[in-house]
């Protein structure tokens, strides 16, 4: 994997930074993207440049069309090429329907769902003029599931999925692969807000019994993006521990 660029959205913490670290351990040069922690994201950069590759990091909101076109482009200029897009970056803002503001039905879709679409299709040319890429969007199994007090979660996460296949399909042909892999309960800051008896109760719903570590999502998204995947496109990948199995 050595020589190939790969842009991680979110790529700064928990999952994201697990994603970033593991491509880079292969020698892919990392375009870590964030929203707004500075800190994170510079430490990321950090350990992602002991590694010994080339890695940047990009402030951009990817809901915003015009932000996330600027910061491809930026990447592409410094960079040279984009081999592999991770459509990490997510956003949860849960509540039952009866009380789930419009905001924040609209906030979790334009973040995960639409802020897919704008990178994918900004870095559309970028792939059909190299002839190749792969695409990993990371969505949930609460978007094969559905998760109560997560309707614009799970239909963000569900939209992807629609998202994966639809893209699979009009790139296949190109020699650009576009998959989505389905992570179950990750201990990440995201999941830090349960409490320990929600935590043990989810457990309990999942059949090995734990929650899983950011490194299990890594390594999937690792695979996705290798020449052994190569003739795998439009799949999801449940990284879960059996749950939604
Ligand atoms: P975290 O909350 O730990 O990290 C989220 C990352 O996304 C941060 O790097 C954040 O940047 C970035 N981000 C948030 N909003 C934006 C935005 N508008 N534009 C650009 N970047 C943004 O999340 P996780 O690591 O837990 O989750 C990563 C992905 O995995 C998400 O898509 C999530 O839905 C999915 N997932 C997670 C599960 C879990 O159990 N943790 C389970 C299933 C799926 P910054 O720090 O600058 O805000």
């Amino acid at each position: 994997m050595k020589n190939k660029t790969a842009v991680i959205t979110g790529g700064s913490r928990g999952i994201g930074r697990a994603i970033t670290l593991k491509l880079a351990q292969s020698g892919v040069n990392v375009a870590i993207i964030y929203s707004g922690n500075e800190a994170a994201a510079q430490e990321t950069l950090k350990l992602a440049q002991e590694l010994g590759v080339n890695a940047n990091i990009y402030k951009c909101n990817v809901s915003d069309f015009n932000a996330s076109k600027e910061t491809v482009n930026a990447i592409i200029k410094e960079m040279g090429k984009i081999d592999i897009l991770v459509n990490n970056a997510g956003i949860t803002r849960d509540g039952l329907v009866f009380t789930m503001k419009e905001a924040d039905f609209d906030a979790v879709l334009d973040v995960n769902l639409k802020g897919a679409f704008n990178m994918i299709k900004h870095c559309y040319s970028n792939f059909i003029k190299n002839k190749s890429g792969r695409i990993i969007n990371i969505s949930s199994v609460s978007g094969l599931m559905g998760n109560a007090g997560q309707a614009n979660y799970s239909a963000s996460k569900a939209g992807l999925i629609g998202l994966t296949k639809a893209v699979a399909k009009e790139l296949a042909a190109k020699g650009i692969c576009c998959n989505a892999v389905a992570p179950g309960y990750i201990s990440t800051e995201m999941t830090a807000a349960l409490t320990e008896e929600q935590k043990k109760s989810i457990a309990q719903a999942i059949p090995m019994g734990v929650l899983g570590e950011a490194e299990d999502i890594a390594s999937t998204v690792a695979f996705l993006a290798s020449d052994s995947a190569r003739y795998i496109t439009g799949e999801v990948i449940r990284v879960d521990g059996g749950m939604a199995m």
